[in-house]
């Protein structure tokens, strides 16, 4: 489209009352031109408490629907309706339905990044940001925790007293991230900081300064007087970290980390989603309806 593109979708926005979320990991043009932009957990909370009907919702797949169990009586789009989680991906509703029977007293966690049919079997939802606040306040001893075996380590190493039992999933971006990159870069910049995201691997985690969410790690950066700071996660993030702080000096291992179905959201299916109301979030009811009770209790929880 010749016309500004950006003044387009702020006005068919306004038109349909609509208001527009993005995930950190998102484009920076689309980080831009949203009205909130935020980590799974902040943005669930948006999503749940807008007074606006019409939401679209830039991200991948879980997040739109976690949008829409919270919200089943209002419209949620996605620009990008096929940009799922390959972690997410990584357990069905025979798999967790089979983990559950296996250990039938435990109580079942799922990381958000899990799809709404695995949600209603689950008893709680956790994010990065709100997961070692939950685990505080559940009382079992056996839990199980899918699909993210790092995030599920790095809990468990905080709640000693409890047994984790792991779903073996990962996302294969934080996975991938090497120690040697981080080393390579610690050397050319001695003095950075060098900050985690719990999807990473424990050999990541362990020569930590800080391990958080994308949230958390914004916050760090932010709140600190350092110069440099190395970021093990997804480089949507930096958009806001350099926003932030344009002082600073922000390095990703390697180069770059860069989730295919993150960057699928472009501002012309944006605009297009909005100028034709299509690429609707469709949830069964009954799905619905049970996954609602896990992502409740993840916000009831978390306080
Ligand atoms: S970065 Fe990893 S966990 Fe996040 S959406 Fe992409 S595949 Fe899923």
């Amino acid at each position: 489209m010749g016309k500004n593109i950006t003044e387009e979708i702020e006005k068919l926005k306004k038109e349909r009352n609509a208001i527009i979320l993005a995930h950190y990991y998102q484009p920076d043009e689309i980080q831009e031109i949203a009205d909130y932009v935020g980590d799974s957990y902040y943005l669930s909370e948006i999503a749940r408490d807008s007074v606006e009907n019409i939401i679209v919702f830039c991200g991948v797949k879980f997040m739109g629907e976690s949008a829409k169990i919270l919200s089943p009586n209002k419209t949620i789009l996605m620009p990008s309706l096929d940009s799922g989680c390959a972690m997410a991906d990584m357990i069905n509703e025979g798999e967790i339905i089979e983990f559950k029977n296996k250990y039938k007293d435990a109580y079942t966690v799922c990381y958000i990044n899990s799809s709404a049919t695995v949600k209603a079997h689950c008893d709680v939802s956790v994010t990065s940001s709100s997961a070692l606040d939950i685990l505080n306040s559940i009382e079992n001893k056996q839990i199980l925790f899918l699909p993210d075996r790092n995030l599920g380590e790095y809990i468990a190493e905080n709640f000693k007293e409890k047994e984790f039992i792991l779903w073996d999933g990962c996302c294969k971006y934080h996975n991938n991230i090497k120690i040697n990159e981080i080393y390579e870069l610690k050397e050319k910049y001695p003095n950075s900081k060098i900050l985690v995201h719990p999807e990473c691997q424990k050999q990541i985690r362990d020569i930590a300064d800080y391990i958080g969410s994308t949230a958390g790690i914004i916050n760090y950066a932010t709140n600190n007087d350092y110069k440099d700071y190395i970021i093990a996660t997804e480089e949507g993030i930096l958009y806001e970290l350099k926003k932030k702080n344009p002082d600073k000096n922000f390095y990703i291992p390697g180069g770059s980390i860069s989730c295919v179905d993150m960057k699928k959201t472009t501002l012309n299916n944006l605009y297009d989603t909005l100028l034709n109301m299509k690429n609707e979030v469709i949830l069964d009811e009954s799905v619905s309806k049970n996954a609602l009770k896990c992502l409740e209790n993840m916000h009831s929880l978390a306080k």
